[in-house]
């Protein structure tokens, strides 16, 4: 179905310095865990976002001079020529698909450890950093701000060198720009610190210094235009959209050919919002500020998925061009679904955050809840929306469960070309357990995991639901079916089996009426006491989102973990800190770093983890977040018996999901879908080598490219 003409103007071309954009599409500079040294990966990604019509695709974070060596989080680096060269698989991939190669440069000062280089930070006022351990320098001298000046010169020159077509100066997120600018930072009394114009000095010596130096690029900023009040920003030592965000960019609109602008601090859980805190465009008041400011071609992010939310951006004049992370994560295709009118292929971004995470956690490579493909374009060779026809497509297949990793492979087993794969499951309707959990505050927008395999499948005439079916392993026997897949996942733990004893809790015992799991309190309504005792073995939202639920029934809340805070993964996903606020706001306790020995009505017996103290709680009813147990006695039963799997004809047989190991749903979408990529391969159950970027010793250019099942022999 061709596109409404409304969303035309998504596609109206726009110049951007001596280029031109060749529409409105603008994949803002995102962490992926390639950086410059793994250039397949990062050439692959990103030039996925190019085929799936990203006019403007960038890098993450790169820094421009081994002082400002970022690691252990991974950003590319423009230090020397084998980063250019590298850097340029990236760019070629994306001029193949005739968009634009952008790069985020910067020099992250005294936010840098310099854990590999061992250089000496640099820092605009002697203050050691406020995010990063061990980081501090100096104040820099003027000889030294006049030879940093220069390392920015040179590394934008490699940029250009690299085949990057637009230039983006980074003005956020522990960068000199910022160092200079806030007075949070910059308590200099020299000409570089004090009036704004001093602030402001080092950026503009350094666009005057790139103006005369670099041309036939585009140069731009990304630039934070405000910095959020306490306690989510720097008040009045950042900057506010209305005050010096605006006339920063008045200040050096002649010398940038475009702006990219966000908000936040280091804390930038404030940007990348997470959809448990963050509408879509909620950086929208902030960010329209520049436009009164500016000439030039501005960009907005917000978590960008709906197409008219998308065109009401650019008709209200807040922005010109959509920018976006996580929705060209999600969906590397989403500019090519809008321009074609397939709105219902629209693999939405669901704000969880678990892209960020692995940023945070410094090192592995991106996960996405939504697309499983993303960060495996090079080293599984997966495309998003590819897929081969399977050798064994004529075999009929059963998948026994429809949450997200049943659902996923049965999407991906008839995109792949089987004759009839049937999803079957015991509930009335598709999702597993995102029915129940997407119910839960904040939760709302994860259920786009199953709405959108849900409409996958109902346009695959090869794909069957059967709902309100239990199948027992006899039924699945005489199913008819020659491959099984069971994904019937996990449940909670009833007993409290919990991570720091590997024991359950003594009193716990959810057969009980006060003592309930987060399934039990939503599908069952089950109704706990007025004081209840949440406790937390598993670290990341499930213990936080029932302690909120709780509270939201009025009932007092103690919130209880062994972590040394709430919900330790929270901290990776950017929603600690927002999470901690929501739950003292509704009057739940939080109790870290404090094991839970045992519980009975009217009294729970905790102790702090190291200190030894006991405390004793008056808690009337428990709810168990502590572990979760894998569903698969169904896979048990069937693999258990190779005979009767041989007399039915089945000859396959494999278990995927929660059901094989209990994780977040990225996980469970990845694995359902690996399964169903290799379906066909010796044996699926296996997954096959993939490309491991790394030196080989003697190695040819032939031994990285050929695929790790080569180099394995
Ligand atoms: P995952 O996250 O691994 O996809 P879920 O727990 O979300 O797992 O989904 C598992 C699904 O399996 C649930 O919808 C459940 O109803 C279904 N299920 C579990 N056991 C059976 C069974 N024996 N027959 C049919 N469906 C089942
Ligand atoms: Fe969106 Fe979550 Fe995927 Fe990140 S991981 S792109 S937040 S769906």
């Amino acid at each position: 179905m061709p596109r409404e003409a409304k969303y035309d103007v998504l596609f109206e071309p726009i110049q951007i310095g001596p280029h031109t954009l060749k529409n409105r599409f603008w994949q803002v500079p995102h962490c992926n865990g390639a950086g410059s040294d793994r250039p397949g990966f990062q050439a692959a990604f990103r030039g996925m976002k190019a085929e799936g019509g990203w006019s403007a695709v960038f890098t993450e974070v790169c820094s421009i001079a081994p002082g400002g060596d970022v690691m252990p989080w991974v950003a590319s680096k423009l230090w020397d020529a084998g980063d250019v060269r590298n850097l340029r698989e990236m760019t070629d991939a994306i001029h193949a698909h005739d968009a634009l190669a952008g790069v985020e440069l910067c020099h992250p000062g005294g936010l840098a450890a310099n854990a590999e280089t061992r250089a000496p930070a640099k820092v605009v006022s002697q203050i050691a950093s406020d995010i990063n351990y061990l980081a501090n320098g100096r104040a820099l001298s003027k000889r030294e701000i006049a030879a940093l000046r220069r390392e920015h010169v040179e590394g934008f020159k490699r940029a250009k060198d690299a085949g990057f077509d637009l230039l983006t100066f980074y003005a956020g997120l522990g960068t000199f720009p910022i160092y200079f600018l806030y007075p949070f930072y910059n308590k200099r009394t020299d000409e570089y610190g004090g009036s704004f114009e001093n602030r402001i000095r080092f950026t503009r010596e350094v666009l005057e210094d790139l103006r005369s130096e670099v041309d036939g690029v585009a140069i731009g900023m990304r630039f934070v235009i405000d910095t959020l009040e306490d306690p989510y920003g720097y008040g009045d030592l950042g900057v506010r959209a209305n005050g010096e965000g605006k006339d920063f960019i008045a200040a050096l609109d002649h010398l940038v050919d475009y702006w990219d602008l966000n908000v936040g601090t280091l804390n930038w859980g404030e940007d990348a919002g997470s959809s448990r805190f963050f509408d879509t465009n909620h950086e929208a008041e902030y960010v329209k500020v520049a436009k009164q400011a500016t000439s030039k071609p501005c960009i907005n992010v917000g978590r960008f998925t709906d197409p008219d939310v998308m065109i009401g951006v650019i008709n209200s004049g807040q922005a010109d061009i959509i920018g976006a992370a996580r929705p060209s994560i999600a969906d590397p295709f989403l500019p090519k679904k809008i321009e074609e009118g397939r709105f219902e292929d629209i693999r939405e971004c669901i704000g969880c955050n678990v892209c960020v995470s692995r940023w945070e956690m410094g090192g592995p490579p991106i996960w996405c809840t939504q697309n499983p493909t993303s960060g495996e374009e090079y080293r599984r060779g997966w495309h998003p929306e590819k897929f081969s026809t399977a050798r064994n497509a004529d075999k009929p297949v059963l998948v026994v469960g429809a949450g997200p990793a049943g659902m996923e492979a049965a999407v991906v087993l008839g995109k792949r070309g089987f004759e009839a794969v049937h999803l079957v499951d015991a509930g009335s309707e598709m999702g597993g357990h995102l029915n129940w959990m997407t119910t839960m505050p904040g939760l709302r927008a994860w259920r786009r995991v199953a709405e959108y395999r849900e409409r996958q499948i109902s346009k695959l005439d090869n794909v069957q639901f059967i709902p309100n079916t239990r199948m027992s392993a006899q039924d699945v026997r005489e199913y008819g079916a020659e491959i099984v897949i069971v994904a019937t996942g996990a449940h909670w733990a009833g007993d409290g089996m919990n991570t720091p004893t590997h024991d359950p809790i003594a009193g716990a015992d959810a057969t009980r009426p006060d003592v309930a799991t987060p399934e039990q309190l939503v599908v069952e309504g089950k109704q706990l006491g007025d004081h209840v005792l949440v406790v937390d073995g598993d670290g990341y939202h499930m213990a936080s989102t029932t302690a909120e639920f709780l509270a939201r029934q009025g009932r007092r809340v103690t919130y209880a973990t062994h972590w040394e805070t709430l919900g330790p993964y929270l901290r990776y996903t950017l929603e600690e800190q927002r999470m901690y606020q929501r739950l003292t706001e509704l009057g739940v306790t939080i109790l870290s770093q404090h094991l839970v020995l045992s519980y009975e009505p009217g009294k729970a017996q905790l102790v702090h983890l190291w200190g030894g103290n006991e405390v004793t709680l008056d808690v009337d009813s428990l709810a168990l977040v502590t572990g979760r147990y894998s569903d698969s006695a169904l896979y048990d039963e069937l693999a258990d018996d190779q005979a009767a799997l041989d007399e039915a004809g089945i000859s396959q047989l494999h278990l995927v999901g929660d059901a094989h190991s209990p994780g977040i749903i990225a996980q469970a979408t990845f694995s359902g879908h690996r399964l169903a990529r290799e379906i066909d391969s010796p044996n699926p159950d296996v997954p096959l080598p993939y490309i491991r970027e790394r030196r080989l010793v003697g190695a040819t250019e032939d031994d990285y490219t050929l695929g790790a099942a080569t180099l394995l022999g």
